[in-house]
């Protein structure tokens, strides 16, 4: 993985604008692993997906997440922080390759995958429950007799399990903060989405940077190819040369 230049992340700004946050997480991981087949980008795990985008983050942005959530019970806007050090994040391999996993219980074994996008897409078009989303992940599986079964046929032991050890083999896949509420005391567990976390970001980098652009442009006459190939430094000094 690779982190953008200022003027691949200005396009992939522009473009996303009116994309999903699915497409926008998609494409970024494509643009910074140079990886554009789309049927793979689809079966990446949740969590592998997710953790790629984390690790672009921090290359793009820095160690540190921060952001707030507002209370469920006063409304109080309570601030979190985090450091992306915390989530452990795996060295992803350069080849995106499905991996597929066993699981045995009480006589009967699966062979499986993790749910991934595809599985989420088909989930909200199809108004799937979780229970359907992990039927689809199962390949293969077997009875006693090492003979090829319905899924159906499988004891709820085995589904209880499957879900479980996903959530471990899957950790980035559903995070999950603690945050309690200064107000009111109120305890409880925030999602974060990384997808549109970190699409806020990259939309107020962007209208920042436009301008500046537009700034040094009418002071200085310097094409915006010249100005985005500046560091953040020197932008800055030239700005404040100005003020
Ligand atoms: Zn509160």
């Amino acid at each position: 993985m690779r982190p953008l230049s200022h003027n691949e992340l200005l396009n992939f700004w522009e473009w996303g604008t009116h994309r999903s946050g699915i497409e926008r997480g998609l494409m970024l991981i494509s643009l910074s692993s140079s990886y554009s087949d789309r049927d793979k980008l689809l079966g990446l795990s949740i969590g592998e997906r997710d953790g790629r985008l984390i690790r672009l983050r921090q290359m793009l942005l820095g160690d540190m997440l921060m952001n707030v959530a507002n209370c469920p019970t006063c409304n109080e806007i309570v601030e979190w922080e985090m450091n992306i050090n915390h989530f452990q994040i795996p060295d992803f391999p350069t080849e995106i390759k499905e991996q597929t996993y066993e699981l045995e219980i009480d006589d009967f074994s699966i062979q499986y995958r993790l749910p991934n996008t595809k599985d989420l897409l088909t989930a909200i078009h199809e108004n799937q429950e979780s229970e359907e989303i992990l039927k689809n992940c199962v390949l293969v599986a077997m009875n006693r007799d090492n003979q090829t079964i319905n899924y159906s046929e499988l004891p709820d032991t085995i589904w209880d399990n499957l879900s479980k050890q996903m959530d471990q083999q899957d950790p980035l896949a559903n995070i999950q903060f603690s945050l309690t509420c200064p107000s009111c005391q109120h305890h409880w567990q925030s999602t974060f989405d990384i997808m549109s976390y970190l699409w806020t970001e990259i939309d107020s980098w962007a209208r920042r940077m436009l301008q500046e652009v537009c700034i040094l442009a009418r002071a200085y006459h310097w094409s915006e190819k010249e100005i985005l190939g500046m560091s953040a430094k020197r932008r800055q000094m030239y700005l404040e040369l100005i003020s």
